[in-house]
């Protein structure tokens, strides 16, 4: 695997090419050691302006090109990007500090596979039956791309967010210009410059780089973008929204998270506890879906406390490039103050603190493993998403006090039951308010279903056919069949003739 060294950058990729940008300089860190891996210049609101008005340009004779045609580019950027997964894999590890584990067995082989799911799935867009529902006339429904896609994306996972955003607009005949966070551009800018040696049209996929404030805004809020996708915090979420709707845009929004993971009395103990820990430290916590409320049964609770106080114990926190490192450091130095600061704030409020909790004596921005047992329903460590290694359990008294403290969030993307009683499965996966209920599981997503949440974690989604909704228009195309000119309806507007 090759290392990123700290060259300077071109910002952004408009129509098919590298462009530099003119706004404030800006460093890339590695989390991990503090260092600069790259520097580029921000973009700026005319950089933003220019990528529009090349997608906008580009945008037709890509939604002309056949779905065989679109395919065709999908499938060779799948096979570039999986030719050039070292290249993805040390931007990865460089920009967010991730263990090299996850960016090579998780991220990157993800991203290929949505491309590939989307490669397919661009030949088989299917609706209603063309039919004579009135007597009169033939209804069809014709589906067109809907038209330039502005989508802002974070930095926790950049290559699989931007790729999740991006390749089903391209499949449907969308252009796109996307924001990565300031902090990750790397992958997202490397997307980009593979997909037009794959043969994707110039301006049919731009990048402009830049802060939220600056760039994020007036990309939100360009009057000649159709659709805005973002996938962020919840209060960022709104901002884009609020931003959109000045011009009647269509929104989609994937929001933060506060998975609850609850264990019933039946549940398989030693199952639950390593789910428990894996779910709780993917990306370092740093996961929309990651458990963060454990919510387990009485007489489960203090062996499952103790168990995943242990697993916890002996993970590995340290140097993301080495293959042995389970928990690399958090994505920012000023995102480990945050987390630390909340940790810090939990005792106060009634929180015991069983591991964890403390910074290890590492330069990067690293965090141990947290568990923090007895949490109170209103404290803020339960309520508030902490996005961080850090997992809260509280216990429940029966069925009824579990589904009620799972669903007592304003989050509702994802969440997780575990039991062996197929009755109880199927009543949380019913009752459970969230996008997915996982059962005897937390974490696995898959490029066939859909991800995205409701309540503050947002609406619409990414992945699977459904992510298609958000890309598509839909026109009723209805023929009249009588050739008749004096048509019978007429009367109900002029009876006498
Ligand atoms: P964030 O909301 O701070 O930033 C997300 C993006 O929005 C970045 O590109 C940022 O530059 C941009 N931005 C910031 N202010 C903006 C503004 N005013 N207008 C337009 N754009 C603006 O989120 P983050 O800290 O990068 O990521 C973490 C958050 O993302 C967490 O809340 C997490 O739950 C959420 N997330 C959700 C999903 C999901 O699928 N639901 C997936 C991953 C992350």
């Amino acid at each position: 695997m090759s290392s990123v060294s700290a060259t300077h950058i071109p910002g952004s990729w408009i129509n098919g090419a590298a462009v530099p940008t003119g706004g404030a300089p800006f460093e890339v860190i590695n989390p991990a050691t503090g260092a600069v891996v790259a520097t580029y210049a921000l973009a700026t609101p005319a950089d933003v302006d220019a990528a529009v008005a090349a997608a906008r340009a580009a945008q037709p004779g890509w939604a002309a090109a056949t779905p065989a045609d679109r395919a065709g580019v999908l499938f060779e950027l799948a096979e570039l990007m999986a030719a050039e997964a070292d290249t993805f894999i040390a931007e990865e590890v460089a920009q967010c500090g991730k263990p090299v584990r996850l960016a090579t067995e998780f991220d990157v082989p993800g991203s290929i596979d949505n491309v590939l799911f989307f490669a397919g799935a661009a030949r088989h867009l299917e609706g209603k039956a063309s039919a004579e529902y009135s007597a009169d006339h033939t209804s069809s429904i014709r589906r067109g791309a809907v038209g330039v896609v502005a989508t802002i994306t974070p930095w926790n996972y950049p290559l699989q967010m931007a790729v999740w955003k991006v390749i089903p607009a391209l499949a449907a005949g969308c252009a796109v210009v996307i924001k990565p966070a300031e902090i990750t551009p790397l992958t997202t800018l490397t997307l980009a410059r593979v997909a037009t040696a794959a043969g994707l049209p110039d301006g049919v996929l731009n990048v402009v780089t830049g802060s939220g404030a600056d760039v994020g805004t007036a990309l939100a809020g360009h009057r000649d973008v159709d659709v805005v996708t973002f996938t962020g915090s919840t209060g960022v979420g709104r901002k884009v929204m609020a931003a959109a709707a000045v011009h009647g845009h269509r929104t989609q929004l994937e929001l933060g998270g506060k998975a609850p993971f609850v264990v019933f009395e039946d549940a398989d103990l030693d199952a639950a506890i390593q789910g428990a820990v894996a779910g709780a430290l993917i990306n370092s916590g740093q996961d929309c879906t990651a458990a963060t409320r454990a919510i387990v049964a009485r007489d489960l609770y203090d062996d499952f406390v103790a168990g995943v106080g242990e697993v916890m114990g002996k993970i590995v926190v340290g140097d993301p490039h080495d293959p042995d490192t389970d928990l690399g450091p958090l994505s920012s130095f000023a995102h480990r103050e945050k987390v630390a600061a909340m940790v810090s704030r939990a005792p106060e409020q009634g929180g015991r603190i069983v591991t964890g909790g403390v910074s290890p004596d590492l330069p990067g921005a690293f965090y141990r493993p947290t568990l923090i047992a007895d949490v109170a329903e209103d404290s803020e460590i339960y309520r508030d998403e902490v996005f961080g290694p850090v997992l809260t359990v509280r216990s429940f008294t029966d069925d009824d006090d579990a589904l009620r403290q799972a669903n007592d969030t304003v989050y509702g993307l994802a969440a997780s039951a575990w039991t062996r009683d197929v009755y109880r499965a199927q009543r949380a996966s019913r009752e459970i308010d969230a996008g997915c209920v996982w059962i005897n599981d937390h974490i696995p997503i898959i490029s066939e279903m859909p991800h995205g949440g409701v309540g503050a974690s947002g609406f619409g989604k990414d992945m699977s056919d459904y992510s298609f909704e958000e890309y598509l228009t839909i026109k009723h195309v209805m023929s009249d069949i009588t050739g008749v000119a004096e048509k019978d309806w007429h009367r109900t507007i002029f009876a006498k003739r």
